[in-house]
C-alpha cells in the first residue's frame, strides 16, 4: 500500500469489536456486520475482555462456522482502552473498524467512514448526530470535551467517538508507544494531522446495559487531561506557590504582633501549611503521571484464534485442574 495513500477499493478491513459481558448481543452484530460489510476482504476480531456471561462460547461458536472471525480473549476485565489496543494490535488487514458490540452504531454508517478514507485519510472518526444516551452521559461528554480541548488545549477529534476507520499501521503505532497514560483519541493527532470526522447514526442500546461507568470515565478523562497537557500541573503549581506566600504573610503578621488574634494566625498558618504540601504531592504525583511511568502491562490474554506475542500470555499453558 502507499503511505498517504486513500482508502483503497480492494483494501481489507479488520472489523475489531470489544465485548465485556455482550452475550444477547454477540450474534445480532456479527449478523449486521457480515450483512453490511461482507463485500470487503473481513477479518472480524472479537475481544473478550474477560467476560464472564458466556460471551467467549459464543465468540468461539462463530469462530468454528466463519473462518472471518478470530478472537482473543483477556484473563480478567481489563478496560474498552486495553481491549480495543489488543484488536489493533493483531489486526491483520491493512484498515481496521473498530466498532462496539452492542449495535449503537449501526454497521452500515461504517460506508460513511470508508468513503472519507478515500479522500486521504489516516483515522476517520464518527461522531454521533442524535447520541441515544442517557442525559447524564451526554452533558459528561460535552463537559470533557470543552475542559479537553477549550480549557486545556489537548488536541482532540471534536465529538470523536470510538466508531472509527484507521489505517492499521498508524493505529499499532499508538499501541506500540505503550503510553503511561494511553489515550488514542488524543494520540491520533500528536501523530498525524490526516485525520477528520464524520456524522454517523446512533442507536440506543437494545440489549444489556451499558459496561462503562461514570467513574471510570471520569477517572479515564482525569488521565487525559494530566497526561496530555501541562495546564493543569501549572496550575496546581502555582497555587502551591502562592498558597506558600500567603502562609509566610500570616506567620510574619502573627510573629510582629500585626495581627492581634495568633490563634486565628496559627490556625491559618497550619492550614497553609497542609494546603502547601498536598498541592505538592499533586504536582508531584502529575508529573509523574504526566511523565508515563511504567505501569502494569495493559492487558493479558488467556485464549486466542490467532497467534498471539508469548509475552501477552498470562499463563504459557492452560490449567488441567479439574478436568479428566
Ligand atoms: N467494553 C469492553 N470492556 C469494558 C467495557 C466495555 O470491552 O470494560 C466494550 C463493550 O462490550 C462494548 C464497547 O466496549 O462493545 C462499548 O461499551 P459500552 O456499550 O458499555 O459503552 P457506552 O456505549 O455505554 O459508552
Ligand atoms: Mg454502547
Amino acid at each position: 500500500m502507499t503511505v498517504g495513500g486513500g482508502y483503497p477499493d480492494d483494501s481489507g478491513l479488520t472489523v475489531v469489536i470489544p465485548c465485556y459481558n455482550e452475550v444477547e448481543n454477540i450474534e445480532h452484530s456479527y449478523a449486521e456486520i457480515v450483512a453490511e460489510l461482507g463485500e470487503f476482504d473481513l477479518e472480524l476480531l472479537y475481544v473478550d475482555d474477560g467476560s464472564n456471561d458466556g460471551s467467549l462460547d459464543v465468540i468461539r461458536r462463530l469462530a468454528e462456522s466463519d473462518p472471518r472471525v478470530h478472537f482473543i480473549s483477556f484473563t480478567r476485565n481489563f478496560g474498552f482502552e486495553a481491549a480495543f489496543s489488543a484488536g489493533y494490535r493483531y489486526a491483520r488487514k491493512p484498515w481496521i473498524l473498530h466498532i462496539d458490540a452492542d449495535q449503537q452504531f449501526p454497521a452500515a454508517e461504517a460506508h460513511k467512514l470508508i468513503a472519507a478514507a478515500k479522500s486521504g485519510y489516516d483515522a476517520v472518526f464518527g461522531v454521533r448526530t442524535n447520541r441515544q444516551d442517557p442525559v447524564l452521559r451526554r452533558w459528561g461528554t460535552a463537559a470533557f470535551h470543552f475542559i479537553g480541548r477549550r480549557l486545556l488545549r489537548i488536541e482532540l477529534p471534536q465529538g470523536a467517538t470510538a466508531f472509527r476507520l484507521v489505517r492499521t499501521e498508524l493505529a499499532k503505532r499508538i499501541v506500540d508507544l505503550r503510553l503511561g497514560t494511553p489515550y488514542f483519541l488524543a494520540t491520533v493527532p500528536r501523530l498525524t494531522n490526516r485525520y477528520t470526522t464524520v456524522p454517523v447514526a446512533h442507536r440506543a442500546r437494545a440489549r444489556g446495559e451499558s459496561k462503562v461507568g461514570m467513574s471510570f470515565l471520569s477517572s479515564h478523562a482525569v488521565e487525559l487531561f494530566v497526561g496530555f497537557s501541562r495546564r493543569l500541573s501549572t496550575v496546581a503549581a502555582t497555587a502551591c506557590v502562592l498558597s506558600g506566600a500567603l502562609a509566610l504573610v500570616v506567620a510574619l503578621a502573627t510573629a510582629t504582633g500585626m495581627a492581634n488574634t495568633s490563634a486565628l494566625g496559627a490556625a491559618l498558618f497550619v492550614l497553609l501549611a497542609v494546603c502547601l504540601v498536598s498541592l505538592a504531592l499533586t504536582v508531584r504525583s502529575l508529573v509523574v503521571v504526566g511523565a508515563g511511568q511504567p505501569r502494569p502491562r495493559l492487558y493479558y490474554i488467556r485464549e486466542a484464534s490467532l497467534p498471539i506475542d508469548e509475552a501477552d500470555r498470562l499463563l504459557s499453558t492452560p490449567s488441567n485442574l479439574g478436568t479428566t
